[in-house]
């Protein structure tokens, strides 16, 4: 048994982090298996050498540990643009220049992954990408492909349910979703998140519910590349007072800060209702 917290280092870690990273190490230790920690730092506009050191301090300081070495993921953009090949080579993807501007103004409605592109670009031919052109999947044509039906096993603290997934779902929900950005030419979390579970041998998957709209496309990005779906355990977020839940842009809440204070990583626990 393999699981991963996998942050992105654009912003310091808060409770609702802390609540993840303890539920995975809680999950691994339970089922007799590891832990990993993974960096998803494609994202080269807002990804930070300074949040990164932080993600390291505040797991350490809330007594985790990893094996080395940590997957660091902006360390290995040639194989995300090789898995992107392979979808490529198979004729499931198109070149895209559309900004966030054109897209509003086509009309789009927003889905589980953004904006739900309304295909302006679907038509053209990879053979005519130009340097800027960002990458999307042709879901319709990816979902040709599928031969049975996409599901995945859903767990609970005692519970194992399978969840359909409908075509509907995929291309009313996601549409068509970017694999490569435009202009910055980094990988989409979807592509380098589903390739390095397969490639680390994640069996669970335990994240929050924020990203089960997003495990769709995932499992489906498995179909396409011959991997295996793990199983997933999406946990409840941790909210403030008024139900909102906590976004990393919300300094005050930052791990460092309660530290800072003198809080111990009992009190943060205590804090998330997290028992171990
Ligand atoms: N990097 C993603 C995030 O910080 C999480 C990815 C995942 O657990 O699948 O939201």
């Amino acid at each position: 048994m393999i699981t991963r917290f996998a942050p992105s280092p654009t912003g310091p870690l808060h409770l609702g982090h802390a609540y993840s990273a303890l539920t995975v190490w809680k999950v691994a230790r339970d089922l007799g298996g590891t832990a990993l920690l993974r960096i998803e730092d494609t994202d080269s506009t807002r990804a930070r050498p300074v949040q990164e050191a932080g993600i390291y301090d505040d797991l350490v300081w809330l007594g985790l540990d990893w094996p080395a070495p940590v997957r660091r993921q902006s360390d290995h953009v040639g194989d995300y643009d090789a898995v992107l090949g392979r979808l490529a080579q198979a004729g499931l993807t198109y070149p895209c220049g559309c900004t966030r501007r054109h897209i509003i103004n086509a009309g789009a409605v927003p889905g589980a992954d953004g904006m739900v592109y309304p295909g302006t670009c679907r038509d053209r031919d990879m053979a005519n990408a130009k340097p800027g052109d960002g990458i999307r999947l042709n879901m319709r044509k990816a979902l040709a492909q599928v031969d049975c039906p996409l599901a995945y096993i859903e767990i609970g603290a005692s519970t194992a349910q399978t969840t359909q997934i409908t075509h509907k779902k995929l291309t009313d929900d996601i549409g068509d979703p970017i694999l490569r950005r435009k202009d910055t030419r980094d990988p989409a979390y979807h592509l380098a998140c589903v390739h390095d579970d397969a490639l680390q041998g994640i069996t669970h998957v335990v994240r929050g519910t924020d990203l089960q709209d997003l495990t769709p496309l995932h499992v489906l990005l498995q179909r396409l590349l011959g991997y295996d779906t793990p199983l997933y355990y999406h946990h409840r977020l941790i909210t403030d007072e008024s139900g909102k839940r906590l976004a990393k842009i919300d300094k005050s809440k930052a791990l460092a800060k309660y530290r800072a204070e003198g809080l111990t990583p009992q009190d943060i626990k205590h804090m998330i209702s997290f028992t171990d």
